[in-house]
């Protein structure tokens, strides 16, 4: 038998990586992990944490706002200090840095710094520096991609968004998907008059329309502007501006132009195709039910396969993965009923199938649906309101879409996701009792159907 440097070498020190590097070792495996960049990948250097982070600073302007209306005298002209922002959220992820280094360290993983190649199925190159495991992991994560317009290089990507000279005072930010509107709610409570420019007729394609529907009049309310249908034809520099003109002639002035029309899976000069390694027409890494790649000793999770790309997916992937390998092998990858949020003002979040998807997939389809404004906003003064919205396949009675746009959104849809996954009916929901007063308990007492009244709640114990 040949023997390896190390049972397994996983390339990334991201979410994905360093998840199945802590497991591999856990496990009894002897690890190897290569990092470029900071540790701690996407998520916690450029990602979800400094993008909740400033998602939590921007929703100070609102709570400013709605503080008088519960009786506090606040000074007028409350000023964000953009410098200290940026300064704390790089020394948190200074921290986060840190944290995961030392897990690493005190895990007994062998830490390599530097870009790794792959030489052969079983070789790993960083430098001059050569390592052979009986497995490699490819966890390298995803780029934000720029399309291919004349200017593209006064366009920036989210990576540029959190470390800025100062919030612009005009924002364009180009895309419809989750980033682009996290960004633009999030610098338009900072201050920034933002424009948001999409080829789309709406935005977030693939989630429930009410939502969708919901937060455009929420972000609109707010004040962002958008253009649907609309591309970019050019990016001018002007007496330093940026002069964005979109296909219909219009010219927009804006002092920063943010570009989230896409990400794509970092595998170039990683060796793949010289190995053999198998990518898709999108350019990532191909991979079966187990993560396994075309060469059998190399396998790939996270950004970098083309499947659902977030954190807690990259996680279980990884999970999965050294269950199989080192563990027990009896855990499965179920991409079904994945929740998210996405940290607009207000949030949104959704667990299982739009409503869209469940007339597609079920014979018969219950909706329930209820806007309201939250006990808060009766006293804080604002406007804003909120959603909730149940789909139910009326055969089985079973709960198969949640969905809400509101304060916390995310952390009230989790609790549902599990009731969800367990196989919640709709006659379940509706013999919980809630909890009063919050806006929570919306989603134990929609009794009436919106768009199914023949619907019937059948009989359930408790
Ligand atoms: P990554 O975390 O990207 O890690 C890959 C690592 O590999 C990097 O550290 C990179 O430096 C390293 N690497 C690449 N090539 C090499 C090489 N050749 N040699 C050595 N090292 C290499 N997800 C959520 O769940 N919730 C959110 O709210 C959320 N918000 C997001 C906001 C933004 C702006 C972005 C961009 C992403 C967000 N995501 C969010 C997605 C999430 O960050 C990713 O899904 C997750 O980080 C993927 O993990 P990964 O391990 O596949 O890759």
């Amino acid at each position: 038998m040949q023997a390896f440097d190390v049972d397994i070498l996983v390339i990334g020190g991201g979410s994905g990586g360093v998840r199945a590097a802590r497991l591999a070792a856990g496990y009894g495996a002897r690890v190897a992990l290569v990092e470029q960049g900071a540790m701690g990948g996407t998520c916690v250097n450029a990602g979800c944490i400094p993008k909740k982070l400033y998602s939590y600073a921007a929703s100070y302007a609102h709570a400013f706002e709605e503080a008088t209306g519960f009786g506090w005298a606040l000074p007028t002209g409350q000023r964000l200090d953009w410098p200290t922002l940026k300064h704390r959220r790089a020394a948190e992820i200074a921290r986060l840095n840190e944290v995961y280094e030392h897990m690493l360290a005190t895990g007994g993983i062998q830490v390599l710094r530097g870009r790794a190649r792959l030489a052969d199925a079983h070789t790993v190159v960083i430098g001059n520096q050569q390592i052979t495991a009986e497995h490699v992991l490819v966890a390298t994560g995803g780029s934000a991609s720029l399309p291919d317009i004349p200017g593209r290089e006064l366009v920036m990507t989210s990576d540029a968004m959190f470390d800025l000279p100062q919030v612009p005072r005009r924002l364009l930010v180009i895309g419809g998907g989750y980033i682009a509107c996290e960004f633009a709610s999030i610098y338009r409570a900072l201050g920034a008059e933002v424009i948001l420019v999409h080829r789309g007729t709406g935005l977030l394609s693939g989630f429930d329309h009410d939502v969708r529907e919901f937060l455009q009049g929420e972000m609109d309310a707010d004040g962002i502007e958008f253009r649907f249908n609309a591309t970019v034809r050019e990016v001018q520099a002007e007496a330093g501006h940026r002069i964005v003109t979109l296909n219909d002639g219009e010219r927009i002035v804006a002092d920063a132009v943010l570009c989230a029309t896409g990400r794509r899976p970092n595998t170039n000069g990683l060796g793949l195709e010289d190995v053999g390694v198998a990518l898709t027409p999108d350019g990532a890494i191909a991979v079966d039910a187990w993560f396994r790649t075309s060469v059998p000793s190399v396998y790939a999770v996270g950004d970098v396969i083309d499947r659902v790309q977030l954190t807690p997916v990259a996680l279980r992937e990884a999970t999965v993965l050294m269950d199989r390998l080192f563990g027990s092998g009896t855990f499965r990858m179920d991409y079904a009923a994945i929740p998210t949020a996405v940290f607009t003002h207000p949030n949104i979040a959704t667990a299982g199938l739009s409503e869209a998807k469940a007339r597609a997939r079920f014979k018969r389809v219950a909706i329930y649906r209820s806007t309201f404004r939250a006990l808060k906003h009766t006293l804080s003064g604002r406007a804003t309101r909120t959603l909730m919205k149940l789909v139910v396949d009326s055969d089985t009675d079973r709960v198969v879409g949640v969905h809400m746009v509101g304060e916390e959104a995310g952390e009230v849809i989790q609790g549902f996701a599990v009731a969800m996954r367990a196989g919640a009916s709709k006659a379940q929901f509706d013999s919980t009792i809630g909890i009063h007063p919050t806006a929570a308990e919306e989603f134990v007492t929609m009794r009436t159907a919106t768009t199914m009244p023949d619907y019937d709640v059948p009989a359930v114990a408790g």
